[in-house]
């Protein structure tokens, strides 16, 4: 390597001219404290300040340069006042247009003056024009500054212009010694050779300062060597950052759960079914890890209807053999109910009784709940995320299981596992997901969990038949529920809405359960929504599992975890608004039984290109690995993984999606550093997770 400049990891952005007080406020709001900070402040887009373009070849859109002579400039009254400005070049006129300006301003752009613009092109009144252009008067049609340099546009803050921030970048990018201090080099020195990559220097000044004949198309699709570069190393970051609070857990010791079996065997005996391998595979893989006296952090994926409660249960039952306590929590109350509901049916053979704790028990239950908890006689208690609240201690916690994990973030994740600690041993934790998310994005997401996957069915399922039809034939698949109720079948009426307000989803739900009633007067309809009292959904979805309901409306709390084998039908409304993963989530609901289950998706037309494409894929595949897959190629990784998580993805140049080719390379660099580099890690992971983010803290 060679030998490392004075290093400016540290130096205060006060260091640069034109730096005071009240600008270091204002930058610290952008998370920019240090001079690195700056230069890693990377551009949103880029403008192309380098050409003159003729007047006559502008299209609407365009943000470009112009220079024109001013052919009339004149106030217009009306509703609005505002000053218009014909200028016109040889090639043809353009209009400019202002809301607001001074008389001073009207004043100067006289006719027969030359002017230099900058703006976007839109299609006016009367022609093209532009809106409040920037500009400066020049002498000559050939006079006027030009740039040689593509201009950086930066995500900015109020009060801070672009120019100043262009400017004070500029400063850095112009001084030698203080750009070096600020970039050293931190992959292994042979690596951007070997991937033909720029070195971090050419990389950074390129980003900053793209030469004029830059490809406009590949900076703004992201995929120009000198940002998969740095795309390469913030990606490379986050991966550190999540195996080295991986490595800080593994130093953790956490109580040794050894299987005796005296549990599991009755409750496998009392099953009615065998696991299947892949179930049986991971059961083995989280056996293993609880005997091991250091905490486990697994994620079990598995296609919804996979049998995942089922390992969660066997995984319990190993912790209560070593007479540890057990948590399993789950995102809603209605998901926490069924499992509470499982539970028991599986635990009170064995002579145990799980404990139940919500948000919503108060007063006197709480209490005794808590006691209980806290003299470790609630051996199992199920429960939302109530159950790591204030006020909670367990007394021997083992194990901890968290239900449809994409729900919870990170920080969420940790926050748990701190909060199970006693005496410095930490639980063992089991994460359960029905959300597959593809190998690469697991790698990087969940860089700090093991991964263990449910790859098959249990045996005898038949495929969720999926059917795509516009809203305006309702009555045609009304009468379809209609038939297929009288034939005994049960059916569920998923209602959804646009807008993220639980009021307006339940009145909805209310509204639709109301017109069926009255439409199918001989079937018994049930309604279940956010709003009942836990109480009143349990009592609904128990009739419903009880045949007792034949249509239930409800809003998409059903979406996990609810189990009714006898219900085959169900219809979604609005499926085009909904995510691909959550429609497929949703559509797990039937086909759990042996009767051929089919799902309706109600669309209200007309439909997008990209909207038809997905509900096609729902209609083609019954893959939840598929699903994934197409999800995060048409919504992007963010939506695929919960807006909860998206703390976690908050890259700045990288995009998991675009950039996925990256990450096994990417593994490899990151275990190469850990090993040989050990002292790279931490300037690594502060240069673009910054001090704030550090899940090692929580
Ligand atoms: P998931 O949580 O993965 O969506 P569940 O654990 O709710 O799936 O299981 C779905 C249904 O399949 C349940 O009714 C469960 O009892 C049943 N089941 C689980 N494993 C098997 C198996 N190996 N053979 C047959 N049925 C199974
Ligand atoms: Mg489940």
């Amino acid at each position: 390597m060679t030998p490392t400049p004075a290093t400016l990891d540290n130096a205060p952005l006060a260091q640069l001219k034109g730096v005071g007080p009240s600008m270091v406020q204002r930058l610290a709001r952008l998370g920019l404290h240090t001079l690195p900070d700056l230069l890693f402040h990377l551009p949103l887009r880029y403008q192309d300040r380098t050409r003159i373009m003729p007047i006559g070849s502008l299209r609407p859109g365009n943000e470009i340069t112009i220079r024109g002579e001013v052919q009339l400039t004149d106030i217009k009254s009306g509703r609005r006042r505002m000053l218009l400005s014909r200028i016109a070049d040889g090639s043809g006129a353009i209009t400019l247009r202002f809301f607001y300006f001074s008389a001073a301003q009207r004043a100067s752009l006289a006719r027969g003056c030359w002017v230099q613009c900058f703006g976007e092109v839109r299609a006016g009144p009367s022609g093209l024009e532009m809106v409040h252009p920037e500009y400066h008067l020049i002498d000559s049609a050939a006079d006027g500054p030009q740039e040689e340099t593509l201009t950086p546009v930066y995500p900015t803050t109020e009060g801070l212009r672009q120019q100043t921030l262009r400017k004070l970048i500029g400063q850095l990018l112009n001084d030698p010694a203080q750009l070096a201090g600020c970039l050293p080099e931190l992959l292994p020195a042979e690596l951007p050779a070997q991937r033909q990559m720029p070195t971090l220097h050419e990389a950074i000044l390129y980003v900053h300062r793209p030469p004029a004949d830059a490809s406009l198309r590949e900076l703004e699709e992201g995929i120009h060597p000198a940002q998969q570069r740095l795309a390469f190393e913030e990606l490379l970051a986050h991966q550190l950052s999540l195996r080295q609070l991986r490595e800080r857990q593994d130093r953790h010791a956490a109580p040794p759960l050894r299987a005796t079996h005296t549990l599991q065997r009755p409750f496998l005996d009392n099953l009615g079914f065998q696991l299947t391998s892949a179930q049986q595979r991971v059961l083995n893989e989280i056996s293993h890890d609880l005997a091991r006296p250091q905490p486990m952090q697994r994620l079990v994926q598995g296609d919804v209807g996979c049998g995942k409660t089922v390992i969660a249960a066997l995984a319990a039952l190993q912790a209560l053999e070593a007479g540890f306590q057990i948590a399993i929590m789950a995102p809603t109350e209605l998901l926490a109910e069924q499992h509470r509901h499982n539970f028991s049916q599986w635990l009170e053979p064995l002579g145990m009784t799980p404990y139940w704790l919500s948000g919503k028990r108060k007063g006197k239950a709480r209490e005794q709940t808590l006691a209980a908890i806290g003299d470790g006689s609630a051996r199992l208690t199920v429960g939302t995320q109530a159950l790591f609240q204030e006020g909670v201690e367990f007394h021997n916690l083992g194990l901890v299981i968290i239900d449809e994990q994409h729900r919870f973030g990170v920080h969420q994740r940790l926050a748990l596992r701190e909060k199970g600690a006693r005496d410095g041993r930490y639980p063992h934790q089991l994460i359960m997901t029905a959300t597959p998310i593809p190998r690469t994005l697991a790698q990087t997401a969940y860089a700090d969990l093991d991964v263990s996957v449910i790859d098959e069915l249990p045996p005898g399922r038949i495929p969720v038949d999926t059917v795509v039809i516009a809203d305006d034939r309702r009555d045609a698949v009304v009468t379809r529920v209609h038939a297929a109720c009288r034939e005994g079948r049960q059916a569920y009426w998923v209602c959804t809405l646009i807008e993220e307000s639980e009021t307006l989803q339940c009145e909805t739900a209310q509204d639709t359960a109301e017109t069926l009633h009255t439409a199918l007067p001989d079937l018994r309809v049930g309604l279940v929504h956010g709003r009942l009292k836990a109480t009143e959904k349990e009592a609904m979805m128990a009739h419903f599992k009880a045949g007792d309901i034949d249509l239930l409306v409800a809003t998409t709390v059903i979406e996990v975890g609810v189990d009714v084998p006898n219900a085959s039908l169900m219809i979604i409304e609005n499926a085009e608004r909904l995510g691909l993963s959550q429609l497929h989530q949703l559509r797990g609901r039937v086909g759990r039984g042996s009767a051929k289950s089919s799902c309706v998706l109600l669309y209200k037309p007309p439909l997008s290109k990209t909207a038809r494409q997905r509900l096609a894929t729902l209609r083609e595949t019954n893959d939840g690995f598929e699903v994934a897959r197409k999800d995060l190629e048409l919504r992007g990784p963010g939506e695929l993984l919960g807006t909860r998580q998206t703390g976690l993805l908050e890259l700045r140049i990288a995009d998991l999606q675009r950039d996925q080719a990256l990450i096994p390379a990417i593994s490899q660099c990151a275990g190469h550093l850990l090993r040989e580099h050990p002292g790279q890690v931490a300037p690594l992971i502060r240069r673009w997770l910054g001090d704030g983010l550090r899940y090692g803290n929580v």
